[in-house]
């Protein structure tokens, strides 16, 4: 999995702790980088509407990614 650079461990982190302290359900796209709303947590290849791309995946499912992947 290919992971745009724009979306950081930070980021993402981030974006999980907001999902946990609010109604926020933030995705990212791997494809363009791009943060998505509305995303289940553990989503994956939804489609982006930045870029069309089935590269939007939940918070949460990126952070486990990203995580392990160091
Ligand atoms: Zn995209």
């Amino acid at each position: 999995m290919i992971i745009h650079p724009d979306v950081t461990l930070d980021r993402v982190a981030e974006a999980v702790e907001r999902a946990h302290s609010s109604l926020d359900n933030p995705g990212f796209c791997i494809c363009c980088g791009a943060e998505a709303e509305g995303v289940e947590p553990d989503a994956r290849k939804y489609e982006c509407e930045s870029c069309g791309e089935p590269g939007v995946y939940g918070a949460e499912e990126l952070l486990l990614y990203l995580a392990m992947a160091g």
